[in-house]
């Protein structure tokens, strides 16, 4: 019996992840749940998954769950705070980081610390502070598992292999809703435009992300940390049937990969169960080598897509300058999303913060998330 805490429980990958736990409901218990706001979501979360401790971002939010959830023996807590708390627990196992953005790295930290076991979705805590946690991780001894697909799949491909042999890593992408176009052709694109991802479902913002390929630049940074490898070792490679989830290619020339059908709940069990690998109870898609026929791979086009090469410059220089990354990313996809701006303005607008920042070597958690409100400052103030 494995006890979770599941920070982001009512986002994609939070509810993929619970059901997982309703799946196999003899090997999990869930200690407790985070949201931001979804207090109608949480509510029904808390009445099926009977969690101990409930946190909710803001307090009016906290309040009206307490009303909502008052014939309960649930405690509900919020902010960070809250997500503190549930993060230090005594009485879980592994704590899913399954929330969005720069939020997760205290309770990351707090949860290392405390020795817990971490499933990592949240990919901005590495991007940003990959420095401070994967040396904290050996340390303290505690495994960080990746739940990001390609991140998953690499690390199924390091399984029982030597560390020291890597060659390379070879993040695949599909491309996205505009794989293949050229920058001109790209100028009216609207938000429901890039919000069809051709094989994933996920949420809003990492939809986006991966229309303008920075979702695959924030992946290059995270394999970075997680796989201690250099960046001249890590090579993105467009791969549109989405089949072949990563793969890493060893000093002798032998690439191992993972295979299977795209569906987030593959890593996210992989993470749950880990090392083992549960037999499916209900039918999931599965990869059909007979009618897939082939599987294509093509260069990335950076010229259109500049927020990957964009990501390895920030990548490269390091310190604060991938926390401008991506906080300057999160700002201009919400105001895409808003119809404020257009789709080619989003990795503009993170180059121009970019060139705007002093970059802050090897920051310390208080100046990730200092140069992570200069840049919202900066953006504030463009629009
Ligand atoms: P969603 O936007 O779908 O969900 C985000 C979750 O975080 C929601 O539960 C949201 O609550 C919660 N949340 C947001 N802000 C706060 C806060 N301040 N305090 C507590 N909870 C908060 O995101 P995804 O599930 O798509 O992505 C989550 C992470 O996983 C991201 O880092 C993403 O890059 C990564 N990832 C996602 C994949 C996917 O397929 N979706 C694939 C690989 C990685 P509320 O509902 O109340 O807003």
């Amino acid at each position: 019996m494995k006890r979770l805490v599941i920070l982001g429980s009512t986002g994609s990958i939070g509810t993929q992840t619970l059901e997982v736990v309703r799946e196999y409901p003899e090997y999990f218990e869930v200690t407790a749940l985070a949201a931001g706001r979804s207090v109608a979501a949480m509510e029904e979360q808390i009445r099926e998954f009977h969690p101990a401790y409930a946190v909710m971002w803001t307090e009016e939010a906290a309040a009206e769950l307490k009303t909502r959830v008052a014939d309960l023996p649930v405690k509900v807590l919020s902010g960070m705070d809250g997500l503190l708390e549930i993060s230090t627990l005594p009485e879980y196992d592994v704590l899913v980081t399954a929330i969005v953005g720069m939020i997760g790295i205290r309770p990351t930290i707090a949860a290392i610390k405390a020795h817990k076991t971490i499933a990592l979705a949240n990919k901005e805590t590495l991007v940003t502070a990959g420095h401070i946690i994967m040396p904290m991780a050996a340390e303290c001894g505690v495994s960080i598992l990746p739940v990001d697909s390609e991140h998953s799949a690499i690390f199924q491909s390091l399984n029982g292999e030597p560390k020291n042999r890597i060659d390379k890593i070879w993040l695949t992408c599909s491309g996205g809703p505009f794989r293949g176009k050229k920058r001109e052709e790209l100028l009216d694109i609207k938000p429901e435009d890039a919000l069809k991802h051709p094989n994933w479902a996920m949420g809003r913002k990492i939809t986006i992300d991966s229309a303008t390929m920075v979702n695959k630049g924030l992946e290059v940074m995270e394999a970075k940390w997680l796989f201690n490898v250099d960046y001249d070792q890590v090579k993105v490679v467009v791969h549109p049937q989405s089949i072949v989830h990563s793969m890493v290619e060893y000093q002798d020339g032998a690439v191992i990969a993972e295979l299977g059908a795209p569906d987030m709940k593959l890593p996210i069990q992989y993470a749950l169960f880990y090392p083992d690998r549960m037999p499916l109870r209900v039918p999931r898609k599965r990869a059909d080598f007979y009618t897939l026929k082939s599987l294509t791979f093509e260069e990335p086009d950076m010229e259109t897509f500049t927020g990957l090469p964009l990501a390895l410059r920030a990548g490269r220089t390091g310190g604060s300058l991938p926390t401008v990354y991506n906080a300057a990313n999160e700002r201009a996809v919400a105001l895409f999303l808003e119809g404020r701006i257009g789709f080619l303005e989003i990795v503009e607008l993170i180059e121009k913060a970019m060139d705007h920042h002093t970059v802050v070597e090897n920051p310390d958690v208080d100046q990730i998330l200092a140069a992570e409100s200069e840049t919202y400052e900066y953006l504030e103030g463009l629009y």
